[in-house]
């Protein structure tokens, strides 16, 4: 970063010339990412990039999941687009933030990442319509609140951008290979990542089991400042 980029700070950090890498991840076919003075704004398409029940019959990412009890929605028939402003170059608030439902964060493939609730309640009773990814739809976008299988399973990959700004990655770290221990309340800690040779802070998907045979995706608080996904 040149020094020049370093000259006007604000409680929002600082402007920043370079996306950050991590962004290379993310489908390039349903999101556009760009930077904008302090801030990165992420759009997307809020379309899933691999298969699922829900895009439905007939549809080319169709595959058909028995198990899954359908909830009466599917893919095409939403509009799912929405867009995060956030500071590019996030810090960790000096208080923490409750999620809420909907979109909390936005994954790599394009659909969004919600808590581990469903309606006003837990999870639980809803999990039997989640797909081989952790994801369904209704009434609204598709989104996953499981490990979305569909790219990360027990590893170290990128899932996506949290409403915060920070950034999500699977049940293992890259600065050790193995499941962190040091985590927060939220998940995070502070360590290189592939992305980032420097220090910086992230989450991970907490590898403890819900209901003995699902990962949360998030089921914490945000330890950054949330934007709106909308
Ligand atoms: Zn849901
Ligand atoms: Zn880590």
């Amino acid at each position: 970063m040149a020094n020049s980029c370093k000259d006007r700070e604000s409680a929002e950090g600082e402007i920043v010339s370079e996306l950050h890498p991590a962004f290379a991840e993310f489908d390039p076919e349903n999101t556009e990412i760009y930077l904008d003075g302090y801030n990165v704004v992420v759009e997307t398409n809020g379309l899933p990039n691999h298969k699922t029940v829900y895009w439905g019959l007939g549809h080319e990412l169709y595959q058909a999941e028995p198990n899954v009890q359908l909830t009466p929605s599917i893919i095409p028939n939403f509009n799912g687009a929405a867009t995060l402003r956030v500071a590019a170059n996030p810090e960790i608030a000096s208080s923490t933030t409750s999620t809420s439902l909907g979109a909390i964060g936005i994954a790599i493939s394009g659909a969004y990442i919600f808590n581990d609730q469903e309606g006003n309640g837990p999870l639980g009773q809803a999990a039997s319509s989640l797909d081989y990814t952790g994801g369904h739809i209704g009434p609204g976008q598709y989104h996953y609140h499981l490990e979305p299988k569909a790219w990360t399973n027990d590893d170290e990959n990128l899932v996506g951008i949290m409403a915060d700004g920070f950034f999500l990655y699977g049940r293992k770290c890259h600065a050790t290979g193995d499941h962190p221990t040091d985590l927060d309340e939220s998940g995070g800690h502070s360590t290189f990542t592939q992305h980032s040779p420097d220090i910086e802070y992230h989450y991970h998907i907490e590898n403890e089991l819900y209901l003995n045979q699902y990962y949360l995706l998030f089921a914490g608080r945000y330890q950054g400042t949330p934007s709106r996904i909308n």
